[in-house]
């Protein structure tokens, strides 16, 4: 952790000399007549371990985010912020005014359960394991690994972003989420890209059930030592969802509850310059919901889900299909994998590695392309 940390200026004194020598000016902005500086390109691992100055020299790096927040909100059926209103969820709709967002996402075709979706979303990859998929069906955590339900190794987000020498952590309100910690850090691959950064992908692992308390300890983290990647878990909607009726009065009681600690994830970073020149915020679900439960991947309440993006550089108020024209929207269909693809809460994985100037995560599916673009 430390080691990774450190910063070597001697390097940055070097690259800036370069700069100069070249005749160059590092301030210069992206877009025509920018300098091309092939040793200095900011998708450069050694540029991105040193931490040195990076001058943006093509549109594949020319976002300002150096840090990414994923939030999934279990169980968020997206009719429940248009009920709710900007009173009630003045958050969500902060997100949708300020950011690029849709509520016509949809979760992975085959189940619309906790544990496949946020597989997915780590992975990006689908269920079936037949088709490249993570293989992960249970809905629990059944004591082994996500490599094990696949039968190989299944790298995530955690991978990339930790073997390119960045920090990482996950926060989650489910006990059965240490699937996760179990599969990325007891059981992570070796770390074959650049210096080795060790096994244990995810830097610090956080599973508290009370979702207050978890979000006032990812908020003192983010004032402290915010990570390049953090992935949140809130688990309030589903709970009450599950006690009470999906999209009944208790319910969306707990959107709006859940509104409020977004609030405060969102303030801790909108209020410190230093987080929010260069944080991204993503937010999904993994699946929706309404009754008794959300497990038919054929109803509409089920698999519709939000997927929203706030940020340095994000277009404000756009909607994500309109700004990404190799995605459709879906309109009421659950869609396969066949054709043009609607944004998946699965594409979270690589929407933050490019954002981050990574690669895409190894065997991926979803947004492997680069399809989808909050940048306009
Ligand atoms: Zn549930």
């Amino acid at each position: 952790m430390t080691a990774r940390r450190l910063r070597t200026p001697w390097l940055a004194v070097l690259i800036a000399g370069a700069f100069l020598a070249a005749g160059c000016q590092a301030t210069r902005p992206a877009g025509a007549g920018a300098p091309v500086l092939p040793s200095l390109s900011p998708a450069s691992p050694a540029a991105k371990k040193t931490g040195a100055p990076t001058a943006p020299t093509d549109e594949a790096a020319d976002n300002a985010v150096d840090r990414v927040i994923a939030i999934s909100i279990d169980g968020l059926n997206p009719r429940a912020i248009q009920q709710l209103g900007r009173s009630r969820t003045p958050t969500f709709h902060r997100l949708m005014r300020e950011g690029a967002y849709t509520l016509n996402a949809r979760t992975v075709r085959e189940q619309t359960s906790t544990m496949p979706n946020h597989t997915a979303m780590l992975t990006g990859r689908r269920v079936d394991a037949k088709h490249g998929g993570h293989g992960y069906t249970g809905n629990f955590d059944n004591g082994g690994t996500v490599h094990q339900a696949a039968g190989h190794y299944v790298a995530s987000v955690f991978d990339v972003v930790h073997d390119n020498g960045h920090s990482t952590a996950m926060f989650a309100s489910k006990a059965k989420f240490r699937l996760y910690k179990r599969t990325w850090n007891t059981h992570g691959a070796r770390d074959r890209t650049g210096r080795n950064d060790g096994r244990s992908k995810i830097d610090r692992v956080t599973i508290h059930r009370n979702n207050t308390r978890l979000v006032a300890k990812l908020t003192a983290e983010l004032r402290r030592s915010p990570r390049e990647f953090t992935f949140v878990h809130l688990s309030l909607p589903d709970r009450v969802g599950h006690a009470h009726s999906f999209m009944g009065g208790d319910y969306l009681d707990a959107v709006q509850r859940t509104d409020q600690l977004l609030g405060r994830i969102v303030k801790t970073v909108a209020d410190r310059p230093a987080l929010r020149r260069n944080t991204l915020v993503l937010l999904t679900a993994d699946h929706g919901g309404r009754g008794a439960a959300h497990y038919n991947p054929s109803n509409p309440q089920d698999y519709r889900i939000p997927f929203m993006a706030w940020g340095p550089g994000v277009s404000a108020g756009r909607n994500l299909y309109d700004l990404s024209p190799g995605i459709e929207s879906p309109g009421g269909s659950r869609t396969s994998y066949h054709g043009k693809q609607p944004i998946r809460n699965a594409d979270l994985a690589n929407v933050a590695t490019d954002a981050l100037d990574l690669p895409r995560v190894p065997g991926s599916e979803f947004d492997s392309q680069r399809r989808i673009d909050l940048f306009g």
